[in-house]
């Protein structure tokens, strides 16, 4: 081969790109990493799928995928010109991003968070400004003064990893004194006790976004949208891939909206089953930050990463994220109350209570 000469922008060469959990092939595990759903799509989804008719895939989707946002709008009492539709929520964060940042317009978000928003930070050639939570993962005293110089504000509420909610109190007076957008990642919002949708009707600068990866079982799907004032939507659009969202992903998607009951009946056994969890990890000894979302932050009474280890080797997958601020603690998806209770009895042998 010949000598490679590298090509790329220097802030590409010099990042190491977002690492996604682990998706395992073959050996069957109890697969807690990602934060997916334990529960199938809705009824309603998979109908959708066997009516499809496959001839269809020759044509090009709905540039402006139509008939989802309209149902967006409905459900979420906003217009159809409020909302964007993305390949996952993911998709919304860069296009987000790349509207937003550049090397002369920082992104701020905070530490610990979901670690892809400095990653689009950098391949957009923007400054990230990280600022520290506090000791138990809440907002500092006086974000605002650190992030000054942003021009894009991503907070994750619920927070990831941590899953706590940010007081709304805190999280409004960001929205009303940030000179910039306030981009609020709801990803978790579905199991959580709040949201901030109603900021958009009072806040030009607010964006949400929200995803079908977790609450509504369709990860593989890759839908997400975001709900803002039309002039932020409308530029939004300009930047999105003309046909972001495929063909199929827009019908399930609708699909899956029209499955309401299912879909309330999934959350309410999620945040069961997370109540139960996490009073049998403190039990354990664990400290477990209160959770607002479909995974548990813990902290076991013993070495996080061996602990993380340990359960991989008996085929649970956990997610540990070996940062400084992180290491003492793992991430642990809610599965279905059978999982749970295999996590907690190889758990107790792990610790040695039994
Ligand atoms: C899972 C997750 C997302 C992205 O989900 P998509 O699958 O891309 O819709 C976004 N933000 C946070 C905080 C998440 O945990």
């Amino acid at each position: 081969m010949n000598s490679y000469i590298s090509y790329f922008r220097p802030e590409i060469d010099n990042m190491t790109g977002y690492t996604p959990g682990e998706q395992p092939k073959g050996t069957p595990v109890i697969k807690l990493n990602t934060n997916e759903s334990p529960y199938p799509p809705a009824p309603g989804v998979q109908k959708a799928l066997a009516s499809f008719q496959y001839e269809r895939l020759r044509l090009y989707p709905d540039p402006l995928a139509l008939e989802v946002r309209a149902e967006i709008a409905a459900m979420t009492g906003f217009s159809v010109n409020n909302i964007i539709a993305g390949n996952g929520s993911d998709d919304i964060l860069t296009i987000a991003t790349r509207c937003f940042s550049d090397a002369r317009r920082p992104m701020a978000c905070f530490e610990p968070t979901y670690s892809l928003y400095p990653t689009l930070a950098g391949l957009q050639g923007a400054p990230c400004i990280r600022i520290q939570l506090s000791e138990d993962f809440e907002i500092p005293e006086d974000p605002l003064r650190q992030a000054r110089n942003a021009n894009l504000f991503i907070i994750a509420r619920p927070n990831a990893p941590t899953g706590n909610l940010f007081p709304r109190e805190k999280m409004e007076e960001i929205c009303a004194k940030f000179n910039g957008i306030v981009l609020i990642d709801e990803a978790y919002a579905d199991f959580s006790r709040d949201n901030c949708l109603d900021f958009v009707r009072k806040y030009p600068n607010v964006i949400i976004s929200r995803t079908f990866s977790k609450s509504r079982s369709l990860a593989g799907l890759r839908f997400g949208f975001a709900v803002a004032h039309e002039k932020i939507i409308d530029g939004m659009m300009k930047m999105k891939d003309s046909y972001n969202v495929p063909m199929l992903t827009q019908k399930l998607a609708l699909a899956s909206l029209w499955d309401r009951g299912y879909f309330d009946t999934c959350v309410a056994k999620v945040k069961t089953t997370r109540e139960a969890l996490t009073l049998a990890l403190r039990d354990l000894g664990f400290r477990v930050i209160h959770s607002d979302t479909n995974f548990v932050f813990a902290a076991p009474p013993i070495d996080a990463k061996n602990y993380f280890l340990d359960l991989k080797r008996r085929n649970i997958l956990v997610r540990y994220f070996p940062a400084a601020r992180t290491c003492g603690f793992v991430r642990i998806t809610i599965g279905t109350p059978e999982e749970m209770t295999e996590l907690l009895k190889v758990t107790k042998e792990l610790i040695g209570k039994n």
